[in-house]
């Protein structure tokens, strides 16, 4: 049984959280003080932190930040604020994802297996990794299990980039300042019709695949993935 450690100290959300991840079949533990965050972590295990944001005691970015001095453990961080994920996407805090206050526990829940899942992905090389993409920068074609296609120059770029770090979310500010470096003024629904198009051009190369994904209110990220027959 995987299990969860919540750190938020609104006692009632607290509350709703864990009763979720039960029902999910998840263990859980409840911390409402960040001061409480990193003894209990040293002294315990678990498969991944709820983070929330603001706390008493020491804030969430502390705590995010002195975690990643020296564990890995999967982190989702939890703000009250959808502005606020732009500017945490920023500081390169190296948490594994985002969720946007309020949300709904059945959503949480979601999110922490899919982050659970893409860890798992990458270090037991399942077989949603059975095909090898292959980037040619010179004539921007994707290569893959023997079918090509040719991308546009921002395409490939937006592919490259999230290829070289897959799981990590790319914001679309961030995503515009990697790629329009000579400040052309671009809104966020450029990336937005780049990246529908992009899809759609990998939907023909490999057809079972999802690989880019957006993230709601954070971003894009790369993270193959067997489609799911609905
Ligand atoms: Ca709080």
């Amino acid at each position: 049984m995987n299990h969860i450690l919540i750190v938020e100290d609104e006692l009632k959300l607290a509350r709703l959280q864990a009763d979720y991840l039960q029902n999910a079949g998840f263990d859980s533990d409840c911390l409402h003080n960040g001061l409480e965050v990193i003894p209990w972590f040293k002294a315990n295990h678990t498969d991944l932190i709820l983070l929330d944001l603001m706390l008493p005691g020491c804030d969430g970015l502390d705590i995010c930040r002195q975690l990643r001095s020296f564990s890995t453990v999967p982190i989702i961080m939890i703000t009250a604020r959808i502005e606020e994920i732009d500017r945490l996407l920023g500081l390169e805090l190296g948490a594994d994802d985002y969720i946007c206050k309020p949300f709904s526990p059945r959503e949480m829940v979601a999110r922490v297996k899919a982050v659970l899942r893409r860890l798992q992905v990458k270090t037991t090389e399942s077989p949603a990794y059975t095909f090898k993409l292959k980037l040619d920068p010179d004539s921007f074609r994707v290569l893959a299990n023997g079918q090509e296609v040719e991308l546009t120059s921002v395409e490939f770029q937006l592919l490259q980039t999230l290829y070289q770090q897959p799981g990590r979310i790319f914001s679309r500010s961030k995503l515009m300042d990697l790629i329009y470096q000579d400040q052309r003024i671009v809104s966020d629904r450029t990336i937005d019709s780049h990246i529908k198009k992009l899809r759609k051009k990998l939907i023909d190369l490999l057809p079972d695949q999802e690989l880019i994904h957006s993230v709601y209110g954070a971003g894009y990220r790369y993270d193959p993935q067997k489609k799911i027959a609905e």
